[in-house]
């Protein structure tokens, strides 16, 4: 198994049980803090902070087309010292080499499907949006869709790999481990966009003789690109039939019936493909089969946050 590297993730500060609440309360969002707060590391934001603690509940206006914070009560206009602390932040922010960020809800400086008055469609609050403009294929989750097994690691996921490909271009690198980093990934990539995997594959065969700078954010955007479109039951179906085709010659007839049996049932709905990639793992290890147990499908993201649904 590859060692992961340690993904550093933003996050809205009143989420990690910190008292930045207008009311000095706070979210705590226990899978961050209990589960997941041992595997990244993290950068905690409060946007409103600045206004100090406790302060007045807000809400989301539009003024001559632009989004303002306005008091609940009062009216009065909070948007200029947290607009200010925004653009430091996500200066600050885009500079950090985050992997993704997760964002409160509703909130609106943080919340990423926000009500704004008098309006019928949400908008990003005043930092999401930011964020979101600054630093466009980061991987972003608001603390409720965490409660979902199935958001939760794809968002896990996309985050762990934008760790890796952080990590691969962030110290001195050659085609060649760029042609290493793209097998390891491959299956996953398959997973979630064949033509996205294709293309990306000819992209790196010609990375040789690109200026090394640009490869590094080509490849990035792109390979971000691929895993941000969702992996369905068939394509997962395909990619373990290809996965299968390597154990070919390595097992014995029973054992590679009950492999294509798993498969067919992952299809059928019957047998999670999360399951049989771990046995899947546990064979390749056991056969020695590196260029299957090397890929990054099998281990997504630590095994520990492998979780059975939070809050039901
Ligand atoms: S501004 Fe964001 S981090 Fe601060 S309390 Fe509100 S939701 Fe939490």
């Amino acid at each position: 198994m590859n060692a992961q590297p340690t993904p550093t993730l933003g996050v809205s500060q009143c989420l990690l049980g910190e008292p930045v609440r207008y009311d000095g309360g706070h979210r705590r969002e226990a899978f961050l803090v209990e589960r997941l707060a041992g595997h990244v590391a993290w950068v905690p934001v409060c946007p409103e902070a600045v206004l100090g603690i406790p302060r007045e509940p807000m809400h989301l206006v539009r003024e001559n087309g632009v989004l303002a914070l306005r008091g609940n009560a009062s009216g009065t206009d909070c948007s200029e010292p947290v607009h200010w602390f925004v653009q430091q932040c996500v200066t600050t922010l885009a500079n950090a080499g985050l992997d993704g960020y997760v964002l409160k809800a509703r909130s609106p400086s943080c919340g990423l499907q926000v009500q704004v008055a008098n309006e019928t469609n949400p908008s990003a609050g005043l930092f999401a949006g930011e964020l979101v403009e600054a630093l466009p294929d980061l991987p972003l989750i608001e603390e409720d869709a965490l409660a979902a097994h199935n958001t939760r690691e794809a968002f896990l996921e996309r985050v762990f790999a934008h760790a890796r490909v952080r990590a691969l271009f962030a110290t001195p690198w050659t085609p060649a481990d760029l042609v290493r980093f793209h097998t390891r990934e491959k299956m996953l990539l398959l997973s979630h966009d064949r033509a996205g995997y294709d293309q990306l594959g000819r992209f790196v065969a010609q990375a040789a003789t690109q200026p090394q700078e640009d490869v590094a954010r080509r490849y990035r955007r792109r390979f971000m690109g691929v895993l941000a479109k969702p992996a369905s039951v068939g394509q997962h179906v395909n990619v373990l039939q290809h996965v299968a085709g390597h154990f070919r010659d390595r097992l014995d007839p029973s054992r590679l019936t009950a492999l294509h049996e798993a498969i067919d049932a992952c299809r059928q709905g019957e047998h999670l493909v999360r399951d049989l990639y771990a046995q899947i793992r546990a064979m390749a290890r056991e056969l020695d089969i590196r260029w299957v147990g090397e890929q990054s499908i099998l281990t997504p993201f630590p095994q520990e946050l492998l979780t059975e649904e939070l809050h039901d």
